[in-house]
């Protein structure tokens, strides 16, 4: 009858994964290859689905199962449930993907109070066979009626004091013969039903159990946080159980074929003898490092290390494989590819090409891009750091040193203003996404590695310490403390994400270094992709960082953060603030050689590669004080005034707020101090003329603020449109972008600058900036215009731009889609509010297949970047095109991207070197895609 829901192992194969489960494919692969495998069979996947549609072992799985045993039965010569010659079974789970330790396995199945009997007369060792049938019931007990294994540890030690065993080796057969009858009692009391005695009753709950383990809570979680499908299902591998722990001439033991911290080709691991699986894992003996093995057991030693070089060549890539020894015969009852450190894998990918087991792109396509994110982190200079005044978890790599602040609000406006901060919490909710993205780390006191914040800072790339439980937050009263030391909002503190250590003070950090391999791994990467991959970089430093890493061009400079700076704010506070054209010039034309050494420090560390420069872009509001804080410094003004007014009557009255119904003048209003903020309001009355002019000022301050209020800033007054009403500020810009060239090519530096402008929704914006760009350029250059190859391109965000592409494309020599506003506007999701709204629990229930910011929206988005690029290049087939968004330095998005045919991705610099691989392995991918369908379609013409 044949078989639906079931494989023997040499009926299998690797490729049948889907099927089988890693586990299941993998044995199935080594049983035909002739390896010692104990024979057995794998109830699939599917099996596992039909369980949860009907909530029962599938119809006639057990018929199969019952079969099946059959066969094992003849193979080993003994029966399942027989006295005399006992067939004992291993029912192990396996998931397609590899989940280690997340669900459940039960080793030495079969054994009831007669076949313990029979096992203890086969081997003539009762206190093996007794042991065998502890270590089932308490695995059964823990599996199947789900109780805390904790009360069999309890019970196993009690025997072993009253007893005076040091260790489970020396137990006597009676003694184990005596904790079977109490963890018999203890399933009895606990699970209210007896250990079953009926073999095939253990088999069939067994199966069921190790199915229900698939929906435990870790496997869930593990599940979600590796994106592995919840329909995936396992597989069950049953299989004739060899014994680790049958004598002195048995053993078991795990070994990598390779070192997984280092990469070193040489075998590593772990064994004990006289054991069994479980006991190399759960730290009851102190297993000894594998070289020993090589004493113990010379021939058994060198069997391994040729098993394990044939199964690295089989595979392909370095693996973690579990063995048992059983009486002097070696068995492998599991091999997978190992997992390793971010370090590891680039070595033992070039050492695989280099013994010629990997093809260069082979190698390119098994780097994992979150590997690299480890590696390009800095971490602390430990010749430097202090001692550690608490420890958490090392949650998210790298290492962070900021100024604490306490809440997500506080954590984006320090941010805003420059500040490096570190986010303090006691734990983190969705509705912090926008300060955990501010911050430079995360630091909580609850909370474990699979907690929103430690999530939230993994998949951002952010160094973050999770559940330091030695932090006492007072989150209200700004502090917090930690080793007996307070820290203040504003207090610096270092948090090294790879240990979980806690330091307080700036503690230097060490720039990552690149490593031999992932230098010559980025080169293959280089050999193979067609996208350039720039950098977005708004400083010098910034861009230096860039290039090291191998940026080929500055894709972003956003100039509004180099107006940021505490020297700089007040003048551009006070261009926006001028009352007159001749005070907003004096402004404009302090900033102008700012900002000219700014884009100069910049070309030269470009060193001719491509810089764009964009101007202008946020609304003007965003350099003005907070408004809340002007009208509260107002109140205490006011008050104080009015106190002195009752002691002095000749005071005159106070001009009172303006209304924002008249405030809506352009440029109204003096210049103003520019440090209003809470800390500055006076404690208490005494006041001057010198604070009524104060009082004056703000007014007039307050009138600026409310007439640049926008109820929705984001689709106001900035972009290209602050260029079109203030020609003056852009003008500034351009001028400085053009002497900073000048400044240059005068010291011999080559420069190719490309000025961008924002937001552009109409072919008619970019005309008329285009024509201020050329003009200023004629002023500057005069006849030498042509000698420097400046291009003048846009940004498209607006999905307008998109969809007039080539109206626009006429006035421009670049498009550069800054998929940030565009994904706003084109899904009408606020990028800054949004995932501490909606959007997590869109993307939790699978609304979404993925955060849009992060990932490019390939239907929607994708789109319109697809259809944008095509028509313009109808009408100009060189218009150079890229994306410098967030998206830019995702892997995925940057598959989409070089299937859209962008010349570039541009993204932040620690990011430069995973787009360079994920752009190689796009590329690697199309000629494989392209190879097949060619394949496919010779296939049908013959
Ligand atoms: C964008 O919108 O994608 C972009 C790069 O610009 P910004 O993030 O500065 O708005
Ligand atoms: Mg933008």
């Amino acid at each position: 009858m044949s078989k639906q829901w079931l494989m023997h192992f040499e009926e299998g194969n690797q490729s049948l994964a889907g099927l089988l489960g890693g586990k299941g494919a993998n044995l199935a692969e080594m049983t035909r290859a002739g390896l010692a495998v104990p024979p057995g069979f794998t109830i699939t996947t599917e099996a596992c689905r039909a369980y949860y549609l009907e909530s029962r072992l599938p119809g006639g799985l057990f018929r199969e199962v019952r079969e099946a045993m059959t066969v094992l039965e003849v193979r080993k010569g003994q029966r399942f449930g027989d006295a005399a010659a006992p067939l004992l079974v291993s029912v192990r789970s396996g998931s397609v993907t590899s989940m280690p330790g997340m669900m459940d396995t039960i080793l030495n199945l079969g054994l009831n109070d007669e076949t313990v009997q029979g096992l203890a007369a086969a081997t003539n060792n009762p206190r093996f066979a007794y042991d065998c049938y502890r270590r089932l019931i308490q695995m059964f007990g823990t599996v199947v009626f789900g109780i805390e294994g904790a009360w069999f540890e309890k019970k196993l030690h009690a025997l072993k004091e009253a007893h005076a065993a040091h260790s489970d080796q020396s137990v006597t057969a009676e003694a184990w013969q005596e904790l079977i009858g109490t963890y018999k009692s203890l399933i009895l009391k606990r699970a209210g039903t007896a250990f079953p005695q009926d073999v095939y009753e253990q088999l069939h709950m067994a199966v069921e159990a190790v199915f229900r383990s698939w929906n435990n809570s870790r496997a869930q979680i593990y599940r979600r946080l590796n994106g592995i499908p919840d329909e995936q299902g396992t597989a069950v591998n049953i299989q004739a159980m060899v014994f680790g722990n049958l004598n002195e001439a048995s053993g078991t033991g795990v070994v990598f074929t390779r070192n997984p911290s280092t990469g070193e080709g040489v075998l590593f691991g772990e064994y004990l003898t006289n054991a069994q699986g479980e006991d190399v894992v759960a730290g009851v003996r102190t297993p000894q490092p594998i070289a020993g093995l090589q004493q113990d057991m010379p021939a058994i030693y060198e069997q391994l290390v040729a098993m394990a070089g044939l199964l690295e060549k089989h595979y392909r890539d370095m693996q973690d494989i579990e063995f048992t020894i059983e009486n002097g015969t070696l068995y492998m009852l599991q091999t997978r590819s190992g997992k390793r450190t971010a370090q590891a894998a680039m070595r033992i990918a070039v050492e695989l090409v280099r013994a010629g087991i990997l093809t260069r792109e082979e190698a390119l396509m098994r780097v994992e891009p979150s590997h690299l994110d480890q590696l390009l982190h800095p971490s602390l200079d430990e010749s430097a750091a202090p001692a550690a005044l608490g420890t958490g978890l090392p949650a998210s790599p790298g290492a962070a040193c900021g100024q604490a602040v306490f809440t997500a609000d506080e954590a984006q406006e320090q941010a805003r203003s420059g500040k490096a901060v570190i986010l303090v919490r006691t734990e983190t909710t969705p509705e912090d996404i926008h300060g955990v993205l501010a911050a430079r780390g995360v630091l909580t006191s609850r909370g474990g590695m699979t907690s929103h914040a430690a999530v939230v800072a993994r998949g951002m790339g952010k160094p973050c310490v999770c559940g330091c439980e030695a932090l006492v937050i007072h989150a209200k009263q700004r502090r917090a403390v930690i080793g007996g030391q307070t820290i203040a909002e504003g207090d610096w503190l270092t948090i090294d994400g790879a240990t979980g250590r806690v330091m307080i003070g700036e503690v230097p950090l060490k720039e990552a270094d690149m490593s031999a391999e992932l230098l010559e791994m980025l080169q293959w990467a280089d050999d193979v992709r067609g996208m350039k991959v720039y950098a977005n970089a708004d400083n010098p430093e910034d861009a230096a960082k860039a290039r090291s890493f191998g940026a080929e061009g500055v894709g972003l400079c956003r100039t509004e953060h180099m107006f940021l700076s505490p020297q700089r704010l007040p003048i551009v506070q006070k261009m926006i603030l001028a009352d007159t054209e001749a005070v907003r010039a004096e402004a404009l034309g302090e900033l102008l050689p700012m900002q000219r050494s700014d884009f100069a420090a910049i070309f030269r560390a470009m060193a001719g590669l491509p810089v764009t420069i964009r101007l202008l872009d946020p609304p003007l509001h965003e350099f003005l004080p907070n408004l809340e804080d002007l009208l509260t410094r107002h109140a205490h003004l006011s008050a104080a005034r009015k106190e002195r007014a009752a002691s002095t009557p000749e005071t005159d009255e106070s001009p009172g707020i303006p209304a924002a119904a008249n405030s809506n003048e352009r440029s109204s209003g003096p210049v103003i101090r520019s440090d209003v903020s809470r800390e500055s309001i006076p404690a208490g009355g005494r006041q001057s003329p010198e604070s009524d002019l104060e009082l004056q000022q703000l007014e007039a301050l307050i009138r600026k603020v409310r007439g640049l209020h926008e109820v929705n800033p984001m689709l106001g007054q900035r972009g290209c449109r602050l260029g079109i009403l203030f020609p003056e500020i852009y003008g500034m810009q351009i001028e400085a972008i053009f002497a900073a060239v000048q400044d240059c090519i005068r010291d011999g530096i080559e420069v190719s600058p490309e000025i961008m402008i924002p937001l552009v929704g109409h072919a008619n914006e970019l005309r008329i900036m285009r024509e201020l760009v050329d003009q200023v350029a004629q002023k500057m250059l005069g006849d030498n215009r042509n000698a420097v190859p400046y291009r003048v391109g846009t940004m498209i965000e607006v999905p307008r731009a998109a969809l007039t592409a080539p109206q626009i494309a006429a006035h421009a020599d670049f498009f550069s889609f800054g998929t940030n506003d565009l994904t706003q506007m084109t899904f009408g999701y606020s990028r800054d509010d949004a995932e501490g709204k909606f959007l997590t629990h869109y993307v939790d229930n699978k609304l979404l297949p993925d955060n849009p910011f992060q990932v490019l929206d390939r239907d929607g988005v994708g789109q319109l970047i697809d259809l944008a690029v095509t028509r313009a290049r109808a009408l100009k087939p060189k218009l150079k095109t890229g994306v410098c968004g967030e998206h830019g330095g995702d892997p995925k998005s940057i598959r989409l991207c070089r299937e859209m045919g962008l010349d570039y991705v541009s993204c932040s610099p620690y990011r430069v070197p995973i787009a360079r691989i994920a752009a190689a392995q796009a590329e690697i991918e199309a000629a494989e895609a392209e190879k097949n369908s060619l394949a496919e379609q010779q296939k049908i013409v013959s």
